[in-house]
């Protein structure tokens, strides 16, 4: 490279001068005419030294050399001034004074001036080299800032990875589009995927479809930042994690800049959690109905739901042999095959074994209550699991017990029901094989009744006085296989009732003429109020049987003053009946309707089911019956619709009709 020398001279042979003195490959001179044209190459180039003659029109070689000394680029170019000989001194210390370096006197010796040059080349070079030498050691120390300081990156990121990947959970790294940046170990370890498959969006593939949307929202509401998602193990199986993500953000608060996130297993807790449910349902399963066919259809239903891929529930029948009492599985059309249950033998000695088959698909449990084996379970599962075999055992034995129970409950349910039946059955036939030779008893008394008195063998009353006393007998006993032949009439659900139009001043003189004497002769007193003047819509004997029931117990329970009142309203009857006894103890008076029960303490016969059989014919005609009772007497009220509509679809039909 060729050194460049800046040579200013207005005259032209001064410029040829210098040429031919300092003319050499080294140098390249760059002639200037003027300070101006000097100042100008200045700008251009670099120089090692400036030959500058003093003399020069417009601005003479002082004045462009202040000039060149205030320039940063130039300041530090020396000037060497040439000069007339004939000048005096005072130029040569104004030159100094001006930022130059030396003065060379003209005419010029040759050698002194290549000389002069020479050194500040020399000068120039060194500097150059110099400068060089320090780029280089400052390149050469950034170089090395940059690698160390890259080192450090890589450490940190690989103290960074290394704690990742020591613990347990998955922990994971996403970019805001939620596509992937990193991955620790247990990551790859678990899903079986390579980072290639991972990448970008890749890892979706390993999370639930129908998990996938609460894991984007996750991404997209930064408040709810857990959530519970099902991720793909390398097996082929899902496994619930509890995701918990956290927003990174390093410049702007607004905007995430990444998500960071673990995912931890709780596909235990998940697992017992769901037992736990699929026990507490089968419970209530098992209360909710009491056939056994629904109930054990809807627990097969449950297990499939919950626990298992197939389930059949067997019962030993009266053959020793098994029926099928409920089956089901997880899809209609999945190929769930339930192996022989005869290889559970209902041997005693076996019948608490649990069977499962060798591949380990399906674990057989038997249903044993009171050391009685009563039928089977068996649970079928489309893959095997060493891990969680003993414990799918374990629910399935649980399950076993609580369906025997239930099981037990529904057979003891089923012949308690069957018993109802067979009592409501003896009960029908016992009371009408009862009702006719009583009747005929009766007659038979009061043909012996008249003949006695038509014969006058009265012996002084005594056989009078026998007869009516057996006739009076027989009537309790007619009136008490009345109520037996009622209950079980009501119990098996035919007890029907014959409306007819009728008024009901009649019903209520019939009721009286009838009891009239046992009323007196008990020394009662009945007050009957004005009976309002309707005609009603009823069973006339039921409602008969229902107002001499309730007046025949005051007589009973309450002898005195007895009051009968009756009113109408709004299509109402209301029929009282109010005694002055000593009233009904408080905490019976909430069942005292119910069947079979009594409330006194006192030695007064009785069945306990007057009041029941009330309660249904009151009911039956679309009344109440309620009852208000203190120690100064009860009041017993009864409030009949006029006439009772029963509801037939054509009736409803008909109604709906003129509503519309
Ligand atoms: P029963 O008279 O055969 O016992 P009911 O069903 O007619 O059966 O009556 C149930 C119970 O209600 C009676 O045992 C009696 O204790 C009580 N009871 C009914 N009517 C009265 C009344 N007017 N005063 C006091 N107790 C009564």
């Amino acid at each position: 490279m060729k050194i460049n020398i800046l040579v200013v001279d207005d005259r032209p042979e001064g410029l040829l001068a210098v040429e031919a003195v300092l003319a050499s490959p080294r140098y390249n001179l760059v002639l200037a005419k003027s300070g101006t044209e000097a100042l100008k190459y200045l700008l251009l180039d670099e120089f090692a030294v400036i030959l500058m003659d003093v003399q020069m029109p417009t601005m003479n070689g002082f004045e462009t050399a202040e000039i060149i000394k205030t320039r940063e680029k130039s300041r530090n170019i020396p000037i060497i001034f040439m000069s007339a000989i004939s000048q005096d001194e005072q130029y040569v210390y104004q030159g100094y004074g001006v930022g130059a370096v030396d003065y060379i006197m003209k005419p010029f010796d040759p050698y002194i001036l290549k000389s002069k040059v020479g050194i500040f080349v020399e000068l120039y070079q060194k500097n150059l080299q110099l400068m060089e030498q320090a780029q280089k050691i400052h390149e050469s120390e950034i170089k090395s800032y940059a690698q160390a300081l890259d080192r450090l990156e890589l450490e940190s990121l690989r103290k960074y990875q290394h704690l990742a990947d020591s613990i347990p959970q998955i922990v994971f790294r996403f970019l805001p589009d939620g596509s992937h940046e990193y991955f620790n170990n247990v990551w790859f370890d678990f899903t079986g995927f390579t980072i290639e498959r991972t990448q970008g969006q890749g890892w979706r593939e390993a999370i639930h479809p129908e998990d996938f949307n609460s894991f984007i929202d996750l991404l997209r509401e930064e408040s709810q930042l857990e959530t519970e998602c099902r991720i793909l193990s390398k097996e082929g199986e899902y496994r619930w994690h509890l995701v918990r993500m956290k927003p990174e953000k390093y410049n702007d608060v607004r905007k995430v800049d990444a998500w960071l996130g673990t995912a931890t297993d709780i596909e235990e807790r998940k697992r017992n959690e769901s037992y736990q449910h699929l026990m507490a349902k089968a419970g209530e399963v098992l209360v909710a109905s009491l056939d056994s066919k629904t109930i054990f259809q809807n627990i097969a239903n449950l297990v499939v739901d919950k626990f298992a891929d197939g389930c059949r529930i067997e019962i030993i029948n009266e053959n020793c042999g098994f029926s099928e009492l409920a089956i089901a599985k997880k899809s209609e059309h999945s190929s769930v095959t339930f192996p022989s249950i005869e290889v559970l033998a209902i041997d005693e000695s076996q019948t608490s074994v649990i069977q499962r088959d060798a591949a380990g698909n399906t674990i057989l449990v038997p249903m044993i209550s009171n050391g009685r084996t009563l039928g089977a379970l068996s649970f079928h599962f489309n893959r095997c699991c060493k891990e969680y075999e003993l414990e799918r055992i374990r629910v399935a034995e649980e399950l076993g017990l609580k369906c025997a129970m239930g099981l037990e409950n529904s057979l003891l349910y089923d012949l308690s029901v069957r018993a109802i039946e067979i009592r409501n059955d003896f009960l029908s036939i016992a009371s009408h094989e009862l009702n006719t030779p009583i009747t005929s008893l009766k007659l038979h008394l009061q043909l012996v009744q008249r003949y006695l008195s038509e014969k006058g063998l009265n012996d002084q009353g005594r056989f009078q006085h026998s007869v009516e006393a057996s006739i009076r007998q027989v009537d309790r006993l007619i009136g008490l296989i009345q109520i037996l032949l009622d209950v079980s009439k009501i119990q098996s659900g035919k007890f029907n009732y014959t409306f007819s139009q009728t008024s009901l001043h009649e019903i209520i003189h019939d009721v009286i003429e009838r009891n009239r004497d046992v009323i007196s002769s008990s020394g009662c007193k009945l007050i009957v109020s004005n009976i309002p003047d309707v005609s009603v819509k009823w069973d006339k004997l039921r409602i008969e049987q229902v107002i001499i029931n309730l007046l025949m117990n005051a007589v009973k329970y309450a002898p005195g003053r007895i009051e009968l009142n009756l009113s109408e309203d709004v299509g109402m009857i209301k029929i009282e009946v109010k005694d002055y006894g000593k009233g009904i103890q408080s905490d019976k008076i909430d069942t005292i309707f119910d069947r079979f029960s009594r409330a006194t303490k006192e030695t007064i016969s009785g069945l306990g089911l007057g009041l029941f059989i009330v309660k249904q014919i009151v009911e039956g005609h679309g009344g109440e019956v309620t009852v208000l009772s203190s120690d100064k007497g009860s009041s017993f009220k009864v409030a009949l619709p006029t006439r009772f509509q029963v509801l037939t679809m054509n009736s409803v039909k008909e109604i709906d009709r003129v509503v519309s």
